[in-house]
């Protein structure tokens, strides 16, 4: 913990997430003089790995995709720190839930033909997709594009679980251009998924392209290692936990940064100040952006999730053969799907034992997150008990955490939302407004995004 506060400083960097922790490991490589406030008493933000009874768990991300290749160069960065861990082989097979019953998603050609998931016309009708004319409509959903190019049932059994798996989120809210960018770009650069897949194959790849190898991972020993490999190395004494009443004014053009930490308010003068956090924490923290403008960025909507975890010292369910299962809305089940962690992971259960991710509510579901907590554990022993098969439900770990603010929803205020941070930002220069409200929910687009934040501060040093 940081001793003495100093009277100025070059950055404030607000939040110790997977965002602020890169912005530091990068900010920290260039020798910027800079601290971070988070008021968590740890850091990593909604990363937290636990350890009981032989069970490693997670209550907040459970895996991530190697899709940036800042997340791979992070993991270079600290070796003898912290070592990436990518799932076993297995995870590639994931299920999806057709009328009760799991099917594989089909991953080649043959398989495609005769999964039950799709029907035949569709399938037929996937031949033209490569020849269906671009959207036009930079706005349409994501349930409206996969209609146009790919069929309902391709929308219903694979791109709607895939979004609930993802975003906890809604196809018909969810807007490609700003969700699902790689997505909505295949469409407009090369006017088709299937031909724009199979060109990008073939195009030269840089050294940074190699690294992103779409892989799933976590940390051995959990995701939190990998924040504690990024806090021990960006300095563990530029780390302020506990903090609370944050606010920012500006100052002329630099920043006054007020905080109180154990009953004392401190005052720090900055030339930069980086925010990580929510759009819900950004009235509070800068009491000085108009209430008209920042309504365009707070508009922002969250999907609440309840994450429960299961342990079982002996499992007698299902085989365990895949990365999980995934439930499409249209079976109306009560919960979003299962993560099988300890097959896709090392030592996350007791040997012939299993460690398993129950994830309820999203944003076709906001009701659940009024549930009591026997309410869930009710839910979830009906749901685990038919769907897994499992003849005597008695799990050895239960533990259920609830998030009101979880995953972002990148609906059709999103346009608007990036062009009022970019004006704020214009406004006033020095301040950089980070986090997942912008570039990407996943953990890999949180690395990206964190190092980006720290070159902006590094250009700005050097301009
Ligand atoms: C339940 C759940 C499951 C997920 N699953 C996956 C997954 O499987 N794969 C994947 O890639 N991604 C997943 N995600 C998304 C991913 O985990 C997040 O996008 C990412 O970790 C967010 O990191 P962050 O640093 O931007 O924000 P956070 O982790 O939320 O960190 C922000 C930090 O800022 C601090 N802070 C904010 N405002 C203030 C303030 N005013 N004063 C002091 N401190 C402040 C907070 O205390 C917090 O520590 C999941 C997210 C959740 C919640």
């Amino acid at each position: 913990m940081l001793m003495n506060t100093p009277e100025s400083i070059d950055t404030i960097l607000i939040g110790s997430g997977l965002t602020g922790l890169s912005a530091a490991h990068y900010l920290n490589k260039a020798g910027v003089d800079f601290m971070v406030l988070d008021r968590n008493p740890q850091p990593g933000g909604v990363i937290q790995t636990h350890t009981e009874n032989g069970f490693v768990y997670e209550t907040g991300p459970n895996t991530g995709v190697i899709g940036s290749s800042e997340i791979a160069e992070m993991f270079e960065d600290l070796q003898g720190l912290c070592e990436l861990e990518t799932a076993n082989e297995i995870a590639q097979k994931r299920y999806i839930l057709k009328n009760g019953q799991w099917e594989p998603l089909p991953s080649g050609i043959m398989a495609g033909i005769k999964t039950p998931l799709f029907t035949l016309k569709d399938k037929f009708r996937l031949l033209g997709e490569p020849f269906r004319s671009r959207g036009k409509d930079p706005h349409e959903t994501l349930s409206g594009l996969v209609k146009r190019r790919m069929g309902q049932s391709f929308l219903d059994y694979a791109i709607d679980p895939f979004i609930i798996g993802v975003y906890a989120g809604d196809p018909d809210i969810l807007v490609p251009k700003y969700a699902l960018p790689k997505l909505y770009n295949l469409e407009q650069d090369y006017g088709s998924f299937i031909g724009g897949a199979i060109k990008k194959q073939f195009q030269k790849k840089t050294e940074a392209d190699k690294k992103i190898t779409r892989k799933v991972f976590s940390a051995k020993g959990g995701l939190s290692n990998l924040a504690h490999a990024l806090y021990t190395k960006a300095g563990k004494e530029k780390f302020l936990f506990s903090i609370s009443d944050l606010s920012v004014q500006p100052e002329g053009e630099l920043f006054q940064v007020s905080w109180t930490s154990e009953g004392t308010t401190h005052t720090v003068i900055a030339h930069h100040v980086i925010f990580t956090g929510g759009t819900f924490d950004l009235s509070d923290s800068f009491p000085f952006l108009e209430k008209s403008e920042l309504e365009k960025i707070t508009n922002l909507k969250y999907a609440k999730i309840i994450e429960v975890t299961l342990g079982f010292n002996h499992w007698k369910g299902m085989e365990l053969d895949g990365f999980g299962g995934l439930i499409p809305s249209r079976e109306k089940r009560d919960i979003l799907g299962v993560l099988f962690m300890s097959t896709l992971f090392e030592n996350r259960a007791p040997e012939k034992g299993a460690l398993l991710t129950v994830f309820m509510g999203g944003i076709r579901n906001e009701k659940i997150s009024e549930l009591t907590d026997e309410q869930v554990k009710e839910v979830v022993k009906r749901e685990i008990s038919d769907l897994m098969q499992l003849p005597d439900f008695n799990p050895d770990l239960f533990k259920i955490t609830r998030y009101h603010h979880a995953i972002p929803q990148y609906e059709v205020s999103s346009g608007v939302r990036f062009e009022t941070i970019q004006m704020i930002e214009k406004q006033y220069p020095g301040l950089l407004l980070g986090g997942n409200m912008r570039d990407g929910i996943g953990m890999a687009d949180r690395a990206k995004q964190g190092k980006m934040l720290a070159e902006q501060i590094i250009n700005r040093q050097n301009d």
